[in-house]
């Protein structure tokens, strides 16, 4: 049977306000109710998955980070067991907007193990520079090959007891946030290697593979309706709840 395709809206440190957070929360909940094979999943900022949780009735919860710490003297961090409190199922790990505030490969691969095995969903980001891609596809290849296999060290196999689901988020780092989407066709080439690379390290014959990066109703159907994408993550058009819906109704 085939995977559900998933949609994942990120909505980083936004809205500003809890009033405008629920509003969101509601309107894309109700947008995701009649969709049957589509697993739609958002990712409010932390003070606001209570909340959100409550109005979700068709939608998933996800974290847009987590520590690998189970509790303790850490400030400012939220443990897996905490959000699993919160109903949250997936949590976003490696986005390229945290590796610009320094995280590297090994905490990465830290939080991955550690929220996989408390049994929650994750979602690891990865994706190559312009400057990479500039080189061609084998160097974009050999980079976000590095990062997978750095990211998922110690879960090939199910050596970590083989927990939550490994989602990839195929983000080249050019197009998030820019406006400048990749082309559904290179974002196929990149989307296989990923899928051929989790296929000898993970138990599981079939992880799914996202698209992320400037995705918007009018390049969406190009990524969604293609048969090896098996997903989006949404950032900006994900606090817009009309044009986030429009995207939900080309999988409707
Ligand atoms: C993201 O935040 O992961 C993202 C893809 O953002 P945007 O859709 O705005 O490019």
């Amino acid at each position: 049977m085939e995977a559900k395709k998933l949609i994942v809206g990120n909505w980083k440190m936004n809205p500003a306000t809890l009033k405008e957070a629920e509003e969101l929360a509601r309107r894309t909940d109700a947008d995701s109710k009649r969709l049957k094979n589509v697993e739609v999943v958002v990712a409010p900022p932390f003070p606001f998955l209570t909340d959100v949780r409550r109005m979700a009735k068709n939608i998933k919860l996800a974290a847009q980070d987590v520590s690998w710490e189970e509790q303790g003297a850490f400030t400012g961090e939220v443990s897996p067991t905490m959000l699993l409190n919160l109903n949250v199922e997936y949590v976003i790990v490696g986005h390229s907007e945290r590796r610009a505030m320094g995280e590297g490969d090994e905490v990465i691969n830290k939080k991955c193990s550690a929220a996989r095995r408390h049994g929650l969903n994750v979602i690891l980001c990865v994706g190559e520079s312009i400057d990479i891609r500039r080189k061609g596809f084998g160097a974009a290849k050999k980079f976000v090959e590095k990062q997978i296999l750095e990211g998922l060290k110690g879960i090939e196999k199910g050596k970590d007891g083989n927990e939550g689901e490994v989602v990839i988020a195929y983000e080249p780092l050019w197009a998030v946030g820019t406006g400048t989407a990749d082309s559904p066709d290179d974002a196929v080439i990149m989307i296989c290697f990923i899928k051929s690379i989790l296929d000898s390290i993970l138990r599981t014959s079939h992880s799914r593979v996202l698209y992320g990066g400037s995705v918007t109703p009018e390049n969406a159907r190009g990524f969604l309706e293609n048969g090896e994408i098996d997903g989006a993550l949404i950032g900006r058009i994900s606090l817009k709840f009309e044009a986030f819906g429009k995207i939900l109704k080309i999988l409707g």
